[in-house]
């Protein structure tokens, strides 16, 4: 395959040795890689234009651009040909949350907080700097070697705009806020915080707060957000989740609000508590031109 913007009949990824498929998505595919003058191992995701919206694309990758915190996956470069988009990211070599609970089947709660404080943190930094992920779910929360947790997969992200409203979204159903469910539009960190209490439960021994086999008593089951703890879980995990999972909206706790909360603050380390690292970014002069538009 050679590149056919520069003419110089490179391959597109000849800085690279491109290994094993990491994910399958929507849109094409996932391939770790190793960058061949410094070792360094990467994650590629292949968008194939022909298949994608290239607006939805740009959006993807100008978002990506701006994040920069230890709890979001770095956007390294962005190599494109007249066929593909080949976003080069952060490798994360351990792999889906998805699959970590899988395994683990539930987690004790001080690992499962430690998780959570993690994902806050970095959904914070996403609302701060004025993206809404809107597909927080333990398939897109990707592990590192060291047991650290980063959002990943802004694919569905969009931007806020003062004075305006979202309304489109087409995420995971389970991890789904009742306003986005029944269509209505929302203004953002809302959605998130919602998606994050389904993962907050997800993570604990239980299952999902929310499941059906058929869709209909699904939704019903998310509009009405009725919730039943299994016993083992804690009365502060049980408080925090339940206010996470409130059905209005106006009524949800807030991010600022979560940071707050007792169960919260257990152990919470000191680089996330002092949340002006949620505010630095990779690029204020891309969002300065409001190229996100
Ligand atoms: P999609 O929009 O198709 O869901 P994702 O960005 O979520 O695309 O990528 C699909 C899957 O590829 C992820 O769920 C994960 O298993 C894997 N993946 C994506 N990015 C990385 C990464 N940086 N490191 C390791 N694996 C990744
Ligand atoms: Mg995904």
């Amino acid at each position: 395959m050679m590149d056919e913007t520069n003419g110089l009949s490179l391959p597109p990824l000849s800085n690279y040795k491109v290994g094993e498929t990491l994910g399958i998505g929507a849109f094409g595919k996932v391939k770790v890689a190793t960058h061949i003058l410094t070792g360094i191992r990467v994650a590629i995701k292949i968008l194939v234009r022909q298949s994608i919206d290239e607006e939805k694309a740009r959006r993807e990758i100008n978002i990506m651009r701006i994040l920069s915190h230890p709890h979001i996956v770095r956007l390294f470069e962005v190599i494109e040909t007249g066929k593909k988009l080949y976003l080069v990211m952060e490798y994360m070599n351990g792999g889906e949350l998805f699959d970590y609970i899988t395994e683990h089947c539930w987690l004790e709660e001080v690992h499962a907080r430690r998780f959570f404080q993690q994902i806050i943190s970095g959904v914070e930094s996403c609302h701060l700097h004025k993206v809404v992920h809107r597909d927080i779910k333990p398939e897109n929360l990707l592990l590192d070697s060291k047991g650290n947790v980063k959002v990943a997969d802004f694919g569905l992200a969009n931007v806020m705009r003062d004075g305006h409203l979202l309304k489109t979204w087409c995420g995971s159903l389970h991890y789904a806020a009742p306003e986005v469910v029944s269509m209505r539009p929302y203004v953002g960190p809302e959605v998130d915080v919602w998606s994050c209490g389904v993962v907050l439960y997800a993570l604990l021994p239980g299952s999902l707060p929310f499941d059906h086999g058929m869709m209909p008593v699904l939704l019903e089951k998310i509009k009405n957000g009725i919730i039943t703890f299994p016993k083992c879980f804690s009365p502060g995990a049980c408080d925090l989740i339940k206010r996470m999972l409130t059905v209005d909206p106006v009524k949800r706790i807030t991010i600022t609000e979560i940071y707050k909360h007792s169960w919260f603050r257990v152990d919470l380390p000191r680089y996330i508590a002092d949340r002006s690292l949620n505010t630095s970014c990779n690029a204020t002069k891309g969002q300065e031109s409001g190229y996100l538009d």
